[in-house]
């Protein structure tokens, strides 16, 4: 994200630089295009300016008066003749000055004779101008007025007379009004002659100050010719020479203290050898590009800021669309997702409820199945706890019959006591056989617990002595419990039975029978069943108390004494605990509430 700001204001700073380069660009090319307009406008003019006097010389040099003078300089009627024609020219020509110089460069008429700072008796010989002509072409020349200090363009054509030249008729014009005009016109402009000094300024105070620092000789050629009298040509812009490719600069120049970059212009007069200078401050194009480009800047933000807004709006939107329709899709599935868990739960409850009955049936059944297979262990018990009696019943009665018929009839009291004994003892044993095959269990009630334990003992007796397993039972247990008793004695033989299945082929055949009140007479009732036998399987300890679970072979085991026998522990409020004896074998302990 980060990244993508400052790509993106990067992108921005280079779009802005761009703009600004092309306005700045643009500004310049305008100013260039004005410039050179300007400067071809003033060429013009400077050019009209000293064109204008360019063939009063020549007609000049015809002028009789002139060659009179100069053929008899030392006639002072002559020369007077020559200094009033020279006045009247240089009134009705609009020049500054005219003037006669003999062949040695000496003046001998001036327009200004007689004035004090007249030509007249001057040598001009040191002026071009005047080699120029008095070699026999026309000279042309500015400079500063050697003798006036007022600077001039001066034209001289040589007087011929035969074929000898007598000397040269100059005519001085006045820049003056037309630098005038430059200045009034705001114009940075300069006149520069060939060697780079400026020979007319619209400042004046850049007159006779150079482009570029002028090389010794060059100073000695002006100096000679006194062009700019004895100025020292200092460079118009210090430590930074106007060097001009084309024409056309743009340099970082200092002007009257103004610094900035400055478009310089120059363009060539026709015959002189002369070129006009303007400087352009480019700080108005600067300006321009960069106003534009703020502009530029404060649009592209503003529509930077309006497209962020739009697309912030139309993303909102959209976010809210797709929000509004995942919530409404996430609704249908969750819906969908009740729905299915709903039936699942309604699937689940029904099969619970199926399982519920299934158990129910099957517990009912299975406890009316171990009961029968119980009851077929027990029925040869009985018959073989009541064969015993039987037999000393017919023994006994025998006995009664043979005593009474010897008249022995204390004999055959005890005798016969002997047999009601045996006959109540049958009787409970027949007793037991059928509480134990009623299906309904009974109320809690105090049951002793050394009675049931005895009885429970003698349900296992026959298998015990089949397998030759001793039952050992040990501690105290005239206690009384809460239990149903039928039920209670139900619990034992079955832990019995598995008791008695695990000692089957272990080394010590017994089973050990112990009642313990850990926590002293009125605490809870525990009744361990120990055996010698492999122990439970550590795959079987959490499997132990579920329906079915059995590890006997096919047959044997159904899987059901234990859950049958732990749900009638916890009807009493008690429960069975198994676990491995120290020493080997199994315990199971049968904790019961005390009565
Ligand atoms: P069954 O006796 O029909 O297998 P039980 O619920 O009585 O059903 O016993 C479940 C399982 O508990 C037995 O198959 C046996 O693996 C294990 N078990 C019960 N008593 C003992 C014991 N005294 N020693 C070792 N394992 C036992």
């Amino acid at each position: 994200m980060a990244a993508a700001v400052i790509a993106a204001l990067l992108a921005v700073g280079y779009g802005v630089s761009l703009v600004h380069g092309a306005l700045l660009r643009h500004g310049e090319a305008e100013a260039y295009r004005h410039g050179q307009q300007r400067l071809a406008f003033l060429v013009a003019a400077l050019q009209t300016a000293t064109d204008r006097h360019d063939r009063l010389p020549k007609l000049l040099a015809r002028e009789r008066d002139f060659i009179a003078a100069l053929r008899t300089p030392d006639d002072p009627q002559a020369i007077a003749r020559a200094n009033e024609t020279l006045s009247f020219v240089q009134t009705n020509a609009d020049v500054s000055d005219v003037f006669l110089i003999e062949a040695d460069g000496d003046t001998i008429a001036a327009s200004n004779f007689g004035q004090q700072d007249t030509f007249v008796g001057h040598n001009f010989s040191f002026r071009p101008y005047f080699s120029d002509s008095i070699a026999g072409r026309t000279g042309r020349f500015y400079a500063v007025g050697a003798v006036t200090g007022v600077p001039g363009y001066f034209i001289a054509e040589p007087i011929v007379e035969d074929g000898r030249r007598l000397g040269v008729v100059v005519i001085k014009v006045s820049l003056a009004p037309l630098a005038q005009l430059w200045t009034q016109s705001g114009d940075a402009i300069a006149a520069v002659d060939r060697s780079g000094v400026v020979m007319l300024a619209a400042d004046r105070s850049w007159l006779y100050r150079t482009l570029a620092p002028l090389r010794p000789e060059e100073i000695e050629r002006l100096r000679s010719a006194r062009q700019y009298g004895d100025d020292d040509l200092r460079p118009l812009v210090r430590n930074s020479p106007i060097v001009l490719d084309e024409g056309a600069a743009r340099l970082d120049l200092a002007l009257d203290g103004a610094p900035g970059p400055y478009l310089v212009q120059a363009l060539s007069l026709d015959r002189l050898d002369w070129r006009l200078v303007l400087f352009t401050p480019l700080g108005e194009a600067r300006r321009f590009a960069d106003t534009w480009t703020s502009f530029a800047v404060v649009l592209l933000a503003a529509a930077g800021f309006a497209a962020a807004l739009v697309a912030t709006r139309f993303r909102h939107r959209a976010d809210r669309r797709r929000a509004a329709e995942r919530l409404a899709r996430l609704k249908t599935e969750l819906e969908a997702e009740i729905d299915r868990a709903g039936q699942a739960l309604a699937e689940r409850n029904r099969k619970l409820r199926e399982a519920e009955r299934i158990l129910t049936e099957t517990r009912d059944e299975a406890l009316q199945a171990g009961k029968l297979a119980a009851l077929g262990q027990m029925a040869a018990g009985i018959s073989h706890e009541l064969n015993q009696p039987l037999t000393a019943l017919s023994t006994l009665s025998d006995n009664a019959a043979a005593l009474l018929d010897r008249g022995d009839a204390p004999a055959a009291r005890r005798n016969l006591a002997l047999i009601g004994a045996t006959a109540i003892r049958m009787g409970r044993i027949v007793g037991q056989f059928k509480a134990f095959a009623r299906k309904n269990a009974g109320p809690l009630e105090p049951v002793a617990l050394g009675a049931s334990v005895g009885a429970a003992i003698l349900m296992v007796e026959n298998r015990a002595r089949e397998i030759g397993v001793e039952i050992a039972h040990d501690g105290r247990d005239d206690v009384a419990v809460l239990a149903d008793r039928v039920r209670l004695e139900q619990i034992l033989v079955n832990l019995l039975r598995n008791a008695l299945d695990a000692s089957e082929d272990a080394d010590l055949k017994r089973v050990d029978l112990c009642v313990r009140q850990p926590e002293g007479p009125s605490g809870p009732v525990c009744v361990d069943v120990r055996d010698h036998g492999r122990g439970i399987a550590e795959d079987a300890v959490g499997r132990l108390f579920e329906p079915f679970f059995t590890t006997k072979p096919e047959g044997r085991g159904l899987g059901l004494g234990l859950a049958l026998s732990q749900d009638i522990a916890k009807s009493f409020g008690g429960e069975i605990v198994a676990g491995n004896a120290d020493g080997g074998g199994a315990v199971f302990t049968l904790v019961l509430a005390r009565r």
